[in-house]
C-alpha cells in the first residue's frame, strides 16, 4: 500500500484505506501568504493538521515547506492522493510524478454518480431533485421505498422565527473545546508570521472549532442528543445575542474532513428511529449535508472552469474596504453590524446571516461576485472555494442567472424584521424605503430590482415584484436616494 498524502482537508480516518496506512501532511505556508485568512480559520486549519499528525505519531512524516512542491521534492517514494477540492490542487497533483489520485471522498455522492444524474437531466439542475436523487441511492430516511412521513422534504416546516420575547434558544451549549499545548504552538507560529508581514483579517479568541475527530464525534453526540430537536423549526432563525441557536456548528468538521458526512447521517437517522428526535429536525439536518453539501460540491466541479466568473448582473462595483476588513463598528444597521460582527469575532455565521444580511445585501449593491467568493473564503472557518462558488455565484449573488436556483436571494427588511430580533434595536426602519431611516435593505431591494429589470424579464417567481416596482411613485426618489448612500457603512 502506497503512502497516501493527506491534504489539510482530508483529515479523518474515512481518508485512509487502512488505520496502519503510512501518511504524508505536508504544511505549506505559501497557502497563508496567497489570501487575508481569517486569524481563526488558519489557526484551525493548522491546529487540524498539526492534531492528526499528532494522532498519527510515527505512522505519519510530517513536513513544513514553503510549497507543496518543495515537501514533495523531499519525498522518493510513490504516493497517493484524494481527489483534491480545489481545480487548482487537482491540475497541481496531476501534474506530479510517482503521485496517483484517487477518487474523491469525503461527500456522500461520487463525481460519477452526479455525474450520470445531471447529465440524463433535461431541466435545470435543482437541489430538491439531487436530494431526492441521493436519498434513494443511499437508502437514508426511506421506508418501503417511499420518505419517512410521507415528504422529501419538511422545509416548511423548518422556517419559524425565532421564539417570541427570548434573546437565546433555551439549548445547551456545545461541549466546551480546550485548547492544548498544539493549540499554543499554531498560537505562536502565527504570531511570529503577523511579525514577518503575513497578514490575517479578523479577531483571534479560543478555538471554537473541532481540530480532531475525536472533538467533532464529540460535537456530534451532542448535537443529536441535545440540539437538534430546536435545529429543525429554527434553522433560518436569527437572533442577536445567540448566533449559535441550535446549529451543529460542524460545517467546519465536515469541510476539514474530519467527520464523514454519512457518520452524521446515520446518527441522526438513529437520533429519529431511537431516540424520537423530531422528523423535522433530522430530515432538516439530513438535507443540509447530502443535499445542500454535496450540491454545491457537486456542481463546482459539473460547471466548468468559467461558472466562477460568471456576472450575469453586470456587479461591478469593488467590494469596499470596510467589509474588506470586518469593520463591523463602523456599521449602524443593527443586522448587519451583528452579522459582521460575529465574522470578525468567530469567523462563522449561520447560512441565513451569510444568504439573507450578507449576500442580499452585496447582491443589492451590486459587487463583484468573484471578489465575494475570494472574501467568505478566506473569512469563513469552513469557507473553501468549491463551496463558496456555488454558494456566491450560484445562490447569493445569482451571477448564473438561475443555474442552480430559481430566484435571487434578494430581499427587503421585511424578511430580517419577521426572522430576527434585530429591528426593534435599529435607527433604520423595515418598513421605509425613503427618508434618513430609510432600511438599507428595503431600499436595496428596489433599487436592486429596478437596476436588474431588464436582465431579469423572465422570471416567473420575480414577476409579482416586478409589477410592484411599476406602481411605485417614489422610484426614481429611491434609487437617487441609493446612489448617494453608494458603498458607504449603512
Ligand atoms: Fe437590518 Fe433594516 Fe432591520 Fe435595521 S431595520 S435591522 S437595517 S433589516
Amino acid at each position: 500500500m502506497s503512502r497516501r498524502w493527506l491534504f489539510a482537508d482530508q483529515l479523518g480516518p474515512h481518508f485512509l484505506d487502512d488505520r496502519h496506512q503510512e501518511v504524508l501532511l505536508i504544511e505549506s505556508k505559501a497557502v497563508f501568504r496567497r489570501r487575508v485568512f481569517h486569524r481563526q480559520k488558519a489557526h484551525l486549519v493548522l491546529s487540524a493538521l498539526r492534531h492528526r499528525a499528532a494522532e498519527l505519531g510515527d505512522q505519519a512524516r510530517y513536513l513544513r515547506t514553503e510549497t507543496y512542491a518543495e515537501g514533495l521534492r523531499t519525498v522518493r517514494e510513490p504516493l497517493e492522493v484524494c481527489h483534491p477540492t480545489s481545480r487548482r490542487a487537482l491540475a497541481f497533483v496531476e501534474r506530479q510524478p510517482r503521485l496517483t489520485v484517487l477518487p474523491a471522498r469525503g461527500y456522500v455522492t461520487s463525481l460519477a454518480d452526479f455525474t450520470d444524474w445531471a447529465d440524463g437531466r433535461r431541466s435545470a439542475l435543482r437541489m430538491d431533485a439531487f436530494y431526492r436523487f441521493a436519498r434513494e441511492r443511499h437508502d437514508v430516511l426511506i421506508e418501503a421505498g417511499e420518505p419517512v412521513g410521507g415528504r422529501w422534504s419538511l422545509d416548511t416546516e423548518n422556517r419559524q422565527p425565532p421564539p417570541k420575547d427570548v434573546d437565546r434558544l433555551a439549548v445547551p451549549a456545545p461541549p466546551k473545546l480546550r485548547e492544548d499545548d498544539i493549540d499554543a504552538e499554531v498560537r505562536a507560529d502565527l504570531d511570529r508570521w503577523e511579525r514577518e508581514g503575513i497578514r490575517f483579517a479578523g479577531r483571534d479568541g479560543p478555538r471554537r472549532f473541532p481540530a480532531s475527530t475525536k472533538e467533532a464525534r464529540a460535537r456530534l453526540r451532542h448535537f443529536l442528543r441535545h440540539r437538534l430537536p430546536a435545529f429543525g423549526p429554527y434553522e433560518d432563525a436569527m437572533l442577536a445575542n445567540d448566533p449559535w441557536l441550535a446549529h451543529s456548528a460542524l460545517s467546519s468538521s465536515f469541510n476539514l474532513g474530519l467527520l464523514d458526512p454519512m457518520e452524521a447521517i446515520r446518527g441522526a437517522e438513529r437520533a429519529y428511529h431511537a431516540d424520537g428526535a423530531p422528523l423535522p429536525s433530522v430530515e432538516g439536518f439530513i438535507r443540509q449535508i447530502m443535499g445542500w453539501r454535496d450540491f454545491v460540491w457537486q456542481l463546482y466541479w459539473y460547471f466548468d472552469r468559467g461558472w466562477r466568473d460568471n456576472n450575469a448582473l453586470a456587479a461591478r462595483r469593488h467590494v469596499p474596504d470596510w467589509w474588506q476588513d470586518l469593520d463591523a463598528d463602523v456599521v449602524r444597521a443593527r443586522c448587519l453590524s451583528d452579522v459582521l460582527g460575529e465574522v470578525r469575532d468567530h469567523g462563522w455565521t449561520h447560512h441565513i446571516p451569510r444568504l439573507m444580511v450578507l449576500g442580499n445585501y452585496a447582491l443589492q449593491r451590486g459587487w463583484r461576485p468573484t471578489e465575494l467568493v475570494d472574501w467568505f473564503h478566506r473569512s469563513f472557518v469552513d469557507g473553501y472555494e468549491w463551496v463558496m462558488t456555488a454558494n456566491v455565484v450560484g445562490m447569493s449573488q445569482y451571477a448564473d442567472l438561475g443555474q442552480m436556483t430559481t430566484k435571487p436571494y434578494a430581499s427587503g427588511g421585511a424578511y430580517i424584521n419577521r426572522m430576527s430580533d434585530y429591528c426593534g434595536g435599529c435607527p433604520y426602519d423595515p418598513k421605509k424605503r425613503l427618508g434618513e431611516d430609510a432600511c438599507p435593505f428595503t431600499a436595496g431591494y428596489w433599487s436592486f430590482l429596478l437596476r436588474n429589470r431588464e436582465r431579469l424579464p423572465g422570471n416567473a417567481r420575480m414577476a409579482r415584484s416586478m409589477k410592484q416596482l411599476d406602481r411605485l411613485a417614489d422610484l426614481d426618489a429611491v434609487a437617487d436616494q441609493e446612489r448617494r448612500r453608494g458603498d458607504d457603512p449603512p
